[in-house]
């Protein structure tokens, strides 16, 4: 998988950061410089890397736009970074297709009321 390579990569590029926070969060690097936490691949340096792996592990018609309990879950089988977790809440409350597809599967929920500002704040 390209993607693999480049987090790889990425990996070499940011081994300093790598080296910080190895006893931190007890990652290892194995054979060909490669850092993993447990089984789990180290994502480090780049945002568009975290949010491609998104895009595979929740946007995917493979993936069909999980939660967030099971996409954590099967990212975390394969991949890490710190903050994982608030990463991929954030990405999928942000998800418009999430966002969509709720008010369809519900219809009989009243719709969320947009926040106005409160005049008196
Ligand atoms: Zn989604």
């Amino acid at each position: 998988m390209a993607l693999d390579e480049i987090i790889v990569l990425r990996q070499k590029l940011h081994r300093q950061q790598l080296e910080g926070w190895k006893n931190h969060y007890r990652l290892e690097e194995r054979k060909g410089h490669t850092w993993y936490k447990n089984r789990a691949l180290i994502v480090v340096g780049d945002e568009g890397d975290k949010r491609a792996l998104l895009e595979v592990y929740h946007d995917a018609p493979s993936a069909g736009h999980p939660g967030v309990a099971k996409t954590l879950q099967s990212l975390s089988h394969n991949y890490w970074w710190p903050e994982v977790k608030s990463f991929v809440q954030h990405y999928v409350k942000e998800c418009a297709q999430c966002q969509a597809g709720k008010t369809k599967t519900h219809p009989n929920k009243p719709l969320v009321q947009p926040i106005t500002p409160d005049p008196q704040a």
